[in-house]
């Protein structure tokens, strides 16, 4: 199936899933975990929405062979369906089956004889709750403090977006964001998803700072309780500030308030999508790889994590080689 760890076959191309080497990378989103594999490629395969927000000016290959599905976790997250040897070989990306504000829910492959998932929420205490009841829970949140100021923290790419979203459905505000986080929005926007926002700094932002209470979705390191009392200080108006992440289910964060809301499957979705899919064989991999693999089994799937050899950087599966080390999602990976 891999020809190197995170590398195989279509055709006569060797492409490279969010890993290094090969004649092309597949970026499935734009999070910078995954999209720094692009950097070095000469060619990549991903959306249109992919290399506009990832500012890539590299050639995107069609393949003929190879399809992109939906994975409904941020603008232009794609998973890679693709003829290979042996059968029909499906790398999922990072994925959500419900549907968000911004985006579709992920689509199910038709078919898929080997299955590349990814593992973030891959333990069976990671249930969270639907997404509508998150959404009911933080829009009771902020009606209950409409006359403060309200500070939702949020990866700047893609989860900011789905709480603007939400702020603008859910709560009729339209909140002041960072910079950064506006410039996304303006590429949202291109591609079809208005959000309605206030860019810091300009004049708009600075009047609804001093007409009172407000809302603003900001980056997560800086919507903290220090944040808060700076802004209560300078606006006269009590700050709270709030985040909204998939790791809520079990860590505590310095933030105020947490809300379960996650741009990933929970560990429930993954099971969902695999029973779904029904691959023959399946490897695990992004964050817990091992805990999920043993669940599949668990299962009644043929499943093994991914990982890489020590030395030589050839794939083989757990059973194969038992030093193998697990390639980790980073920390900040669920935030998104
Ligand atoms: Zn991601
Ligand atoms: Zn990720």
């Amino acid at each position: 199936m891999f020809d190197q760890y995170k590398r195989i076959r279509i055709g006569e191309l060797a492409v490279a899933l969010e890993s290094e080497g090969g004649d092309a990378a597949y970026i499935s989103h734009a999070h910078s975990d995954h999209a720094s594999y692009g950097k070095k490629a000469e060619k990549i395969i991903c959306s249109e929405e992919t290399a506009v927000l990832i500012g890539s000016s590299k050639e995107r290959l069609n393949l003929e062979n190879a399809k992109l599905l939906d994975a409904g976790h941020m603008l232009g997250s794609t998973q890679l369906s693709a003829q290979v040897e042996g059968g029909k070989f499906v790398y999922t990306g990072d994925f959500k089956l419900e549907a968000g504000i911004t985006t579709k829910g992920a689509e199910m492959p038709k078919e898929c004889d080997y299955l590349l998932i990814e593992g973030t929420y891959g333990e069976p205490g990671a249930v969270f709750p639907k997404r509508e009841e998150v959404f009911a829970q933080m829009q009771k949140w902020v009606m209950q403090n409409k006359e403060k100021t309200i500070v939702f923290g949020a990866y700047e790419t893609g989860k900011a977006q789905e709480m603007i979203g939400f702020l603008n459905k859910y709560c009729g505000v339209a909140p002041v964001v960072s910079k950064k986080i506006d410039d996304v929005c303006k590429i949202y926007g291109k591609f079809g998803v208005k959000l309605e926002r206030v860019r810091a700094g300009t004049h708009e932002a600075e009047e609804m700072c001093m007409g009172g209470g407000f809302t603003a979705v900001l980056p997560v390191r800086e919507a903290n309780e220090g944040l808060c009392r700076k802004l209560s200080g300078v606006y006269g108006k009590e700050a709270l500030c709030a985040l909204a992440t998939g790791w809520g289910y079990k860590r505590s964060f310095s933030a105020g308030k947490v809300f379960c809301l996650s741009d990933h499957a929970d560990f429930n979705g993954i099971i969902e999508y695999v029973n779904g899919a029904n691959p023959k064989k399946i490897y695990c991999t992004h964050g817990n790889e091992k805990t999920l693999a043993r669940e599949l089994r668990a299962r009644g799937f043929d499943a093994a994590p991914l990982v890489k050899k020590e030395e030589g950087g050839v794939q083989t599966t757990l059973e194969m080689a038992p030093k193998g080390v697990a390639v980790q999602c980073s920390a900040q990976c669920g935030q998104r």
